[in-house]
């Protein structure tokens, strides 16, 4: 055979093996680009609508040659950076801000140079380790047995859906049952639960809404007398969702109760702990979040209350067994992992992944270069900026305010003297949005466009909620003063 075309080729994709003095270059213009981004960020606004049309970037197509760096970063710059919210933003105040803690980044960086393969445990023994003794942390602050087991996710959504198959699949329920299958959930149930549900098949499964009360917690006498009605029709009660801390409110379900009444009515109670679970680091949060620990599965997201930057959830499963059944595989061309890798379990076997990124690494490096200590702090002063909001925002004529915020959530709506009450609160969203010193979204409450301050962002202090209250006070003025 000639071989001519092998050394051809070979010439062709040299620049696949980018040589160390090449590597090196590339990371300090990217380091650099990323530092200038960093120290910009504190100046610019929360919310940045798009200067440059976003599809200019389309306008330099994938050659077949390559591009120097330089001009591809002046690309990012222009066309990714400049664009939309700003993560990081002390400001941001709106959803539920993610951050973007930068040993996180650098753990990124080092787990893709060092690229194992996670998802089976002899390929990458060390670094599954490292997952599991993150995923353990979690687990042990939370106070989940040590039976327990779970996985490392994108995020919430891919949590909670690995919460339900593992509940679904548990419960031993077939196709034929699903129609008379029925949730527990409210509506204030993030809506990532009932898109797993039907993700998992169950779209036709009974979701049943129990009653809030007026901080919208759910009823747990409602929950109990709904459970009898069920069974009374013949249907099978199966699934309680709880909520450890809601997105729109951030209340946290009474899970003491909800724990109780799954237990003694054989049910499976899972938390969606997206938002909130992670306060249970800190004392005010432990004390709110009472009875999270008697999930059968839980779902906490690190890229929210552990100031990770997005792609970071986790859930944990109480019985690491049930997680198992629900996703254990076997395949001849992995027949090497049993006699290589006897007694432990690969991540593949707790999730519907098998090739993904290591996660563990960006959150263990930054809990072991920062300490735990500053995560507790941060919680502990988010939760009390909050309650700060709560009470200064009361006092200034015309705004009224939900209940006292169980984690770090505050809900409030300004009462116009004239006029519709909706649109006012609208506007004055449009207005605060647009001047851009805070951000915050809002949402409809009881049929009313409510306003909402989320307070996440590892950056947000005590000034930038001062600044929050004055934003609001001269937009409702200046709009109750009909300019
Ligand atoms: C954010 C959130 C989710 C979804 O999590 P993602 O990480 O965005 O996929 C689910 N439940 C609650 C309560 C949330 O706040």
């Amino acid at each position: 055979m000639d071989t001519r075309r092998i050394e051809e080729l070979r010439a062709l994709m040299c620049p696949l093996e980018a040589p160390a003095a090449l590597r090196r270059e590339w990371l300090q213009q990217v380091a650099e680009h990323g530092e200038v981004f960093l120290e910009r960020l504190p100046g610019r606004k929360v919310y940045e609508p798009p200067l440059e049309d976003p599809r200019g970037i389309l306008q330099s197509p994938f050659g077949e040659e390559g591009v120097p760096l330089e001009e591809l970063l002046a690309l990012v710059g222009r066309y990714v950076e400049d664009a939309g919210i700003n993560l990081g933003s002390a400001g941001h105040l709106g959803f539920i801000p993610p951050s973007s803690l930068y040993p996180a980044a650098l753990g990124d960086y080092l787990a893709t140079v060092i690229n194992r393969y996670v998802g089976v445990y002899f390929t990458a023994p060390g670094a599954v380790q490292m997952e599991n003794m993150v995923l353990r942390w979690m687990a042990d602050f939370v106070g989940v047995p040590a039976a327990a087991s779970g996985d490392l996710t994108s995020g919430g959504s891919l949590a909670n859906l690995i919460g339900v198959v593992t509940a679904r699949e548990a419960a031993g329920l077939r196709a034929r049952d699903y129609e008379r299958a029925v949730v527990y959930l409210t509506e204030q149930t993030h809506h990532s639960v009932a898109k797993a549900l039907r993700i998992a098949g169950m779209k036709e499964c009974v979701q049943r809404q129990i009653p809030l009360d007026a901080g919208f917690h759910m009823q747990a006498a409602a929950l109990t007398a709904a459970i009898a009605e069920d069974r009374r029709g013949g249907r099978i009660p199966w699934l309680v969702v709880g909520s450890a801390g809601t997105t729109d409110t951030g209340a946290v379900d009474p899970l003491e109760e909800l724990g109780e009444i799954a237990l003694r009515e054989r049910l499976w109670l899972h938390v969606d702990g997206a938002y909130g679970a992670m306060f249970a680091l800190c004392e005010p949060g432990r004390k709110a979040l009472r009875g999270m620990e008697r999930a059968d599965s839980l779902v906490l997201d690190p890229h929210k209350g552990l100031f990770m930057p997005c792609g970071s959830g986790a859930v944990l499963v109480r019985d690491g067994g049930a997680l198992l059944r629900a996703y254990a595989y076997d395949a001849h061309y992995l027949q090497d992992e049993g006699t290589l890798a006897k007694d432990e379990i690969s991540p593949s076997a707790h999730s519907p992944e098998l090739t993904r990124p290591l996660r563990g690494l960006r959150i263990w490096l930054a809990l072991k270069l920062l300490g735990v200590q500053p995560f507790r702090a941060a919680l502990e002063e988010k939760m009390l900026l909050a309650r700060y909001f709560h009470a200064r925002i009361q006092e200034v004529p015309g705004f009224e305010v939900g209940p006292r915020p169980d984690l770090s959530i505050v809900t409030f709506r300004y009462r116009p003297q004239r006029g519709d009450a909706d649109e006012f609160n609208r506007r004055l969203t449009a207005a605060v949005q647009h001047d851009g010193r805070v951000f915050l979204s809002s949402t409809v409450i009881g049929g009313a466009h409510t306003l909402r301050v989320a307070v996440l962002s590892a950056t947000t202090h005590k000034e930038r909620i001062d600044v929050a209250l004055e934003v609001l006070q001269e937009k409702a003025r200046a709009i109750e003063e009909g300019e």
